[in-house]
C-alpha cells in the first residue's frame, strides 16, 4: 500500500486540473492501462456542479452528515457542493496541484495527505469515496490495510459512502458466458497511468470492484456492506459501517 504523495513533476491530472482552473479550458488527459485501449478523461467534467453529477452522487451528497472527509477530492467538486448545503467538510488529496487549486476555489480545508499515512488520524462522521472511489484501494489484497484504516477515521456509527462499477461487462460474450480466468487475478484489478501534455505520472493500481465482492472484504473486515442505489451501467453506491 503506497503512503506516499505527489511530487508536482508527476502529477499529470493535476496538471490538467491546475489548467483547467487558470485557463478555462485544458489539454487531453491522456489514460494509457496494459488492460484497455488508449483513454482520455474530459477534464470538464472532474469541475461538474452538483447538478451535473450522477444520481449516485447526489445522492451519497445528501446523506453525508457531521463532519466530513472528501477523500481523494481533485478539483473539490463534492467538497464545494457539501460546502454550499452548509456542511462541514475536509478535502484530502495526494495531488499537490489539485490542492492548489481546491484552495483557490475556496474550499475552506484542503489538505495534500495520503489517507493511508499513518499520522492521518481525525475522526469523522461522514467519508466520500466517490468517481470510482473504490479505486484508492487499488488491489484486493489491500482490503484489510484499507478497513484498518477506514477504523481508525470512522467514528462508531459514521458511514463511507462508496462508489464503484462491476466491470464483468467488459469481459461477458454476448450469450452472458464469462472470458474471465478465474484462477487469474481478479478483473477489477487495473493499471493506470496519466499523461498530460509532456508530464507522465507514474503508473498506479485502481480497484473497481462488485457490490457481492465488497461486501465479502468487508465482512471479514469486521463492516457492514449496505446496497444504496444502482446506477445506469452495472455502477452502484454502496454504504460501509463498523459491524
Ligand atoms: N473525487 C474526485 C476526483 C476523482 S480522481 C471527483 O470525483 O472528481 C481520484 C483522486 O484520488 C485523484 O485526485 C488522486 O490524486 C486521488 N488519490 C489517489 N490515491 C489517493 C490516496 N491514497 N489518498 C488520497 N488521495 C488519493
Amino acid at each position: 500500500m503506497k503512503t506516499t504523495l505527489l511530487p508536482p513533476n508527476k502529477d499529470p491530472m493535476g496538471q490538467a486540473i491546475a489548467d483547467y482552473f487558470n485557463r478555462g479550458k485544458a489539454a487531453k488527459l491522456r489514460v494509457f492501462s496494459s488492460q484497455f485501449d488508449e483513454d482520455e478523461i474530459p477534464v470538464d467534467q472532474l469541475f461538474r456542479s452538483y447538478d451535473d453529477m450522477p444520481a449516485l452522487e447526489q445522492k451519497a451528497l445528501q446523506l453525508a452528515k457531521g463532519k466530513i472527509l472528501d477523500c481523494g477530492a481533485g478539483s473539490g467538486c463534492h467538497t464545494l457542493a457539501l460546502q454550499a448545503m452548509g456542511k462541514e467538510v475536509q478535502a484530502i488529496d495526494i495531488s499537490p496541484l489539485s490542492v492548489e487549486v481546491m484552495l483557490k476555489r475556496g474550499i475552506k480545508q484542503a489538505f495534500q495527505v495520503n489517507l493511508f499515512d499513518e499520522h492521518y488520524l481525525e475522526k469523522f462522521d461522514t467519508i466520500l469515496m466517490l468517481m470510482n472511489g473504490s479505486g484508492i484501494i487499488g488491489k484486493l489484497e489491500n482490503m484489510p490495510a484499507y478497513f484498518a484504516k477506514m477504523k481508525q477515521l470512522l467514528n462508531p456509527d459514521g458511514c463511507i459512502y462508496m462508489d464503484s462499477s462491476d466491470l464483468r461487462y467488459l469481459f461477458e460474450d454476448e450469450d452472458g458466458s464469462f472470458l474471465i480466468d478465474l484462477a487469474g487475478d481478479y478483473y477489477g484489478e487495473i493499471d493506470f497511468q496519466m499523461q498530460y501534455k509532456q508530464m507522465k505520472g507514474d503508473a498506479f493500481d485502481w480497484l473497481y470492484i462488485d457490490f457481492q465482492t465488497l461486501s465479502h472484504y468487508a465482512s471479514e473486515n469486521g463492516f457492514t456492506a449496505e446496497l444504496i442505489a444502482e446506477g445506469e451501467h452495472y455502477d452502484y453506491l454502496a454504504c460501509l459501517k463498523i459491524k
